[in-house]
């Protein structure tokens, strides 16, 4: 079969890990995709070990319509492990699943896409298997984002949870969303450049500082599921009073969803104390839809939530 996204091959000609760098699962996502075609003429110089493959998009026909998903509406991080001869995304998803299988370890770069605007962050499941959960985390880490975030591990569908089975160390960030970031980008490149030294693979060591503020572990079952948090009540226009990453507390005011007719407006408020990570950035909403979503977090450093 031949392959339904472009790849970009880069090897050192040297021993070494095989890695995987992705974006473009969602088709409204844009500034990883940019970083990820920045990164490989840079790597063309410094990659001295193992071999690359980077897909800036991978949801092509989801890109190509503007939008979270392909022509059969199906989202692909939630078709992984994917169906060979199946509609388009699932191919897609078997695809993209085979070449997760096949490598050492994965990155998977989002944002929030057209609806959200997320606060940076890079996510893991929290791996069974302890060596596997070391290196998502030192992963995570190295990314160097403001937030680590490891979620429950049963979810499915994900190139993650291909990954998982697979016992693959994966990572995946979410950064920005809405309108076009182009300052997410140096960042963007400089997570996988320094995940590429954490594994080994670059004549150059990087030594920035690090950036990470709060890494958080959450055991709860429905972490990681960000379509689930602060659904509106009700059809109507979302106009938000928090600002994303800046804390919030219970009770404090999030934003507003107003009727159409006029009529009255619902508040809504934090259900908890924690750190604004994820905002609505298009007032239309429909009942149902997410609003906000806040971390449960207060103060910079360790959280672990069971
Ligand atoms: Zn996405």
């Amino acid at each position: 079969m031949s392959g339904i996204f472009p790849k970009i091959e880069i090897d050192s000609g040297k021993l070494g890990p095989k890695g995987l760098i992705i974006s473009g699962v969602h088709g409204d996502e844009y500034e990883p995709v940019v970083a990820i075609l920045e990164l490989q003429s840079s790597l063309r110089k410094v990659l001295t070990k193992g071999a690359l493959t980077l897909i800036p998009v991978v949801n092509q026909n989801a890109f190509f319509r503007k939008s979270r998903t392909g022509e059969d509406d199906k989202d692909l991080a939630r078709s992984c492990p994917g169906i060979a001869n199946g509609t388009l995304t699932d191919k897609v998803a078997y695809q993209i699943s085979n070449l997760i299988i096949e490598s050492d370890f994965l990155i998977d770069m989002h944002t929030g896409g057209t609806f959200f605007d997320i606060y940076p962050l890079a996510g893991y499941m929290l791996h069974p298997d302890a060596d596997i959960l070391t290196t998502q985390r030192a992963m995570a880490k190295a990314f160097n984002l403001p937030i680590t975030w490891g979620t429950n591990p049963e979810l499915e569908g994900r190139t993650l949870s291909v990954a998982r089975d697979a016992n693959k160390p994966a990572i995946y960030t979410e950064y920005g969303g809405g309108r076009y970031n182009p300052h997410a980008i140096s960042e963007l490149v400089d997570g996988c450049l320094n995940i590429l030294s954490y594994f080994g693979m670059l004549s150059e060591e990087g030594h920035k500082p690090s950036m990470v503020k709060y890494e958080v572990e959450d055991y709860r079952k429905s972490s990681g599921h960000l379509q689930i948090m602060y659904p509106s009540p009700k059809d109507g226009i979302f106009l938000t009073k928090a600002t994303l990453g800046n804390p919030i507390q219970k009770g404090e005011l999030i934003g507003e969803v107003y009727d159409l007719n006029g009529e009255n407006n619902n508040k809504i408020v934090a259900e908890e104390d924690g750190l604004v990570f994820l905002l609505r950035t298009i007032p239309s909403v429909k009942a149902g839809e997410a609003l906000a979503g806040i971390l449960p977090i207060s103060q910079p450093g360790r959280v672990h939530i069971k």
